[in-house]
């Protein structure tokens, strides 16, 4: 997904506070001009417009599809305007005060809006609405200064607006790009010890259940000392290769120089041990000798609310189990696992 995508989620979270004050303090001016003239609250005209900024103010809050809350921003000030026309057309003397009160709503709706589209739409629909119910001889002879005001009204708004989105824009740009690296191992582009300590935090917290496997890469240092860093390197990276294209995992990371972390959800035992052993196989074939490597696993299982340094122990020490009995092996509660033909078999 593009990346400016993936930030409408999040300008719409942002933005989603200062939108609802907003509307509120326009609910507010509204109830405000009724109560100034009561005859003109019980009017049908000004019920329905007051039950619909009410519902729009409402349902705006909850929605969470990005499509129907832009389009809910524009319907909430065009509804809005549609009020305060209503109220000057009523009274003559008022319609002095269209000019200012559109031009305010025009140029502060500007930083309320996530589109330049949106706003365009809305400051031109609220042009037209207010200005309906003015007078033509309020204004005749001053087209031009009109035309004027409402030019420049809508291009104050529209430089605030599109220079407010393209800073924002920017920062929190910037922000999931810090986000990715704080979270990603320089070497092998997978998870970090902390971003992948993090997934097993929140899925313990999440009351899920499952397995962690401890990996280690067997004798790495004979590798290094044998074929240089720069092999070591490259076998770092084909694990982490392996441990991506081999399905079943929820998540993985390098939790250590040449040690990585797997988590598997669910509690059936075999699709875990199947997961580990199916993993080492691949890693036995992942790259062509003499840098061909192996690795020993340590498994543990956790349960929802599981105590993770608890886990981490237990798995610690069916790795060493591994690496004791001959490496190149996988342990569970210090016992080695076999793939279950071998077993049935047996
Ligand atoms: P064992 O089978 O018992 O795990 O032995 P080992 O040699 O794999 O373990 P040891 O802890 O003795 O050595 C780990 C080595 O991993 C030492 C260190 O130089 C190497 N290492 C750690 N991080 C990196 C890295 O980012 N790149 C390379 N090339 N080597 C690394
Ligand atoms: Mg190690
Ligand atoms: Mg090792």
């Amino acid at each position: 997904m593009p990346a400016i995508l993936k930030l409408r989620p999040r300008m719409q979270r942002l933005l989603s506070p200062s939108v609802r004050q907003a509307q509120a303090i326009g609910i507010v001016a509204w109830l405000a001009t009724l109560l100034v003239d009561p005859a003109m609250s019980v009017g049908l005209c000004s019920v329905l417009i007051t039950l619909g900024l009410w519902g729009v103010y409402r349902f705006h809050r909850g929605v969470m599809n990005f499509y129907l809350w832009r389009a809910l921003g524009v319907v909430y000030l065009v509804l809005l305007s549609a009020g305060f026309a209503y109220v000057i057309r009523s009274n003559v003397q008022l319609q002095v005060l269209a000019l200012p009160l559109t031009v305010t709503l025009v140029v502060s709706s500007s930083i309320l809006f996530v589109s330049v589209q949106d706003y365009l739409l809305s400051a031109t629909l609220v042009w037209l609405v207010m200005w309906a119910p003015i007078q033509a001889s309020l204004v005749n002879g001053l087209d031009v200064y009109l035309l004027i005001f409402c030019a420049s009204s809508l291009s104050i708004g529209f430089v605030l607006n599109f220079s407010y989105l393209k800073n924002l824009r920017s920062v929190l740009l910037v922000e999931s790009e810090f986000r990715q690296l704080a979270q990603t191992d320089y070497l092998t582009s997978i998870l970090n010890r902390r971003a992948f300590m993090e997934a097993f935090t929140q899925l313990i917290a999440a009351e899920e259940s499952g397995y962690f496997i401890m990996l280690d890469i067997d004798s790495f240092k004979l590798k290094n000392d044998q074929f240089g860093h720069d092999v070591g390197d490259r076998i770092l990276c084909a694990m982490a290769d392996c441990l991506k294209s081999t399905p079943g995992s929820h998540s993985f990371g390098r939790i250590g120089g040449e040690e990585f972390g797997v988590l598997v959800v669910g509690d059936d035992l075999h699709v875990a041990t199947d997961f580990a052993l199916r993993l080492l196989q691949g890693i036995r074939g992942s790259v062509a000798p003499p840098h061909h490597y192996t690795c020993s696993a340590g498994m543990a299982r956790f349960a929802a609310g599981a105590d993770m340094s608890a886990v981490l122990k237990v798995a610690d020490r069916n790795l060493y189990a591994a690496k004791r009995n001959g490496k190149d092996c996988v342990y569970l509660e210090g016992e080695p696992v076999w793939p279950r033909l071998f077993v049935a078999t047996e």
